[in-house]
């Protein structure tokens, strides 16, 4: 994984500053079936490639992050304020 992760906010920082907080997924409508809310909260796809995570910047400005890094190599493509977020990957 990158050593340095640039904050929209902050700019390059150590990797150890931040949390991973998990996938960026598109929350179900609260009156969605329960197999929907099932698998939202339970199954989470694997794949290879370039992944949307939330990161916390816990160290730093305590901004929600997404960021899109490489499952395989862990290079860090994008990050930007989740407040900003728009989804770039499936
Ligand atoms: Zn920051």
């Amino acid at each position: 994984m990158a050593s340095l992760v640039t904050c929209p906010h902050c700019g390059a920082r150590p990797k150890e500053e931040f949390t991973v907080k998990g996938a960026v997924l598109d929350r179900p409508t609260p009156d969605a079936p329960q197999e929907t809310w099932f698998d939202y909260v339970y199954l989470r796809a694997n794949p290879r490639g370039a992944y949307e995570e939330y990161w916390h910047h816990t160290s730093g400005c305590r901004r929600w992050l997404v960021v899109t890094r490489d499952t395989a190599t862990h290079e860090i493509f994008d990050s930007r304020d989740a407040a900003n977020r728009t989804k770039v990957t499936a």
